[in-house]
């Protein structure tokens, strides 16, 4: 953080790229409540995620022509893979209460399993961890699990699944559809 070539800033949206003809030349975002928009000198670098990134890129125009058609947004390179191909590895955590306190005292995640659910499998495909906290999604805190507490959690890997990311609109605050491959819905 003390590197004078790096600034950082919370609280801000990216809403949009910014181009050049083609090129992408910034970006725009939204932060207290304004508007702002940074040109790049050099490169733009996107890293929102597995979900928010392809949502980023078709609310600028980047995706399937006809999807952004259906939203109102204006084509800058129709590119049809964005949004597909939506591997979803997902991971189920479960907390549990302790009749003792429990101190925080490791990485989080220092005793884990990868593991079979089928013995004829070639390669593992579940990975479970123990957690010496409450593992929560800021969601499930909300109920606010009890101050003692673990959790044992577990990840599926190797994810077979494909799905699709649709926009809902052209607002950048509209949420992104998720659809797993058994949620997926004809167009
Ligand atoms: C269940 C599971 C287990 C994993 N286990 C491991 C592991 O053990 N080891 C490992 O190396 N990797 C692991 N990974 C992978 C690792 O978490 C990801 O590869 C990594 O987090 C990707 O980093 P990222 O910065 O691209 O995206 P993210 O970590 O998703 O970060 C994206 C950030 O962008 C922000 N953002 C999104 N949209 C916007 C916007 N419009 N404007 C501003 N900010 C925005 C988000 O708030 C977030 O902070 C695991 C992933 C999963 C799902």
């Amino acid at each position: 953080m003390d590197r004078p070539n790096l600034t950082v800033l919370t609280q801000a949206l990216v809403t949009r790229l910014a181009f050049e003809g083609k090129e992408v030349a910034g970006v725009e975002f939204q932060r207290e409540g304004k508007l702002h928009r940074i040109k790049a000198t050099c490169e733009v670098v996107l890293s929102l995620g597995a979900i928010q990134t392809p949502k980023l890129l078709m609310q600028s125009g980047i995706g399937d022509e006809a999807e952004l058609k259906r939203v109102g947004i204006p084509l800058i390179e129709h590119l049809p893979g964005i949004g597909r191909n939506f591997q979803d590895h997902f991971m189920s955590p479960c907390v549990w209460e302790a009749r003792e306190p429990t101190e925080r005292r490791n990485n989080l995640a220092e005793a884990t399993a990868i593991w079979k659910s089928d013995a004829a499998l070639d390669t593992p495909d579940l990975q479970s961890f123990m957690v010496g906290a409450p593992y929560a999604s800021p969601q499930a805190a909300k109920v606010a699990p009890p101050p003692n507490s673990w959790s044992l959690t577990t990840a599926v890997l190797r994810t077979a699944s494909r799905g699709r990311l649709r926009l809902t609109g052209a607002d950048p605050r509209d949420p992104i559809d998720i659809q797993t491959s058994s949620t997926i819905r004809p167009t």
